[in-house]
């Protein structure tokens, strides 16, 4: 089985992105085509336990993806969660805030779409980037984003004291590999729908974001909303690690079994 301790980011440490390497495939040996023997019990697996959610109908699951342009977000929710059923997992993507967004506080949007009891839900972006892109850009003064790690913070404790397991993935790429991601997207006729000018505007900010990413998983690691730095290179082991981080935080809930109804003792339909 794959270790994933090594890609956590331990609760009060510094997340040191530079010391982590987006091709790391740390603990797993095989290559490419070996991983897919793996990954799929593990998928099905994943689907198993997703079942046994739904059936407690007791608490949810929220995972956040985060990463910047071409990290692979929109990939991982396609192979990660592709052996799971539909009804029981929802999406959502956390884009520029509308007006009616923006005219209240920023957790406003987030909070409506946490998972009700029994469901899975997958945020693709969030309430993080109220302190990445918002802070990159100065869209709120420094005063006010640089209060909201601790926002988030207890925002995240209440959501996991009443129910809702967490789970946060980093997806690291290198500049190298977006520099050939986006280029695949110009290059690419079927791609250039997913190429926006403004990628560039945030490549260019890279270090930027690297700085804001880790002040964000350094301070919002927590016991009950950990974070994990996810080599994302190579999209094979990416997939991989999210997929075995899902099933183990999943074990971990210890899923109740369903409940059995004495009535049905013996019964013989006939
Ligand atoms: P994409 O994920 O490519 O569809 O792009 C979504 C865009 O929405 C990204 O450029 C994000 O930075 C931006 N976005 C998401 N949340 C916020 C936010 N709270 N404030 C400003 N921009 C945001
Ligand atoms: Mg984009």
């Amino acid at each position: 089985m794959l270790d994933v301790s090594p890609f956590l980011v331990s609760p009060g440490t510094e997340a040191s992105l530079s010391s982590r390497s987006p091709r790391d495939t740390t603990g797993f040996e095989g290559t490419k085509e070996s991983s897919r023997d793996i990954l799929s019990p593990i998928q099905k697996r994943l689907d198993f336990l997703q079942h046994r959610l739904w059936a407690e109908g007791k608490r949810g699951l929220l995972v956040v993806l985060q990463g910047l342009d071409t990290s692979g977000k929109d990939g991982t929710i396609r192979h990660v969660f592709r052996g799971v059923n539909p009804q029981g997992v929802k999406v959502w993507s956390f884009v520029k805030p509308s007006s009616l967004e923006l005219s209240h506080d920023y957790l406003w949007r987030v909070h409506q779409r946490t998972p009700a009891r029994g469901a899975i839900v997958i945020f693709n972006r969030s309430h993080y980037e109220d302190v990445l892109v918002v802070r990159v850009n100065n869209l709120v003064p420094e005063e006010q984003w640089s209060r909201r790690y601790e926002h988030i913070n207890a925002f995240e404790k209440m959501l996991s004291d009443e129910g809702t397991v967490i789970v946060k993935f980093f997806l690291h790429i290198s500049k190298d590999e977006q520099r050939e991601r986006l280029q695949e997207r110009v290059n690419d006729d079927l791609k250039n729908w997913k190429f926006s000018e403004s990628d560039l505007e945030t490549r260019r900010q890279w270090d930027l974001y690297e700085q804001a990413y880790e002040t964000a998983l350094s301070r919002t690691s927590t016991d009950s909303a950990p974070w994990y730095v996810v080599p994302a290179d190579r999209k094979w082991f990416r997939n991989l690690v999210i997929s075995q981080i899902l099933v183990e935080t999943l074990e971990s809930m210890n899923l109740s079994d369903p409940p059995t109804n004495p009535y049905l003792e013996g019964l013989v339909i006939e």
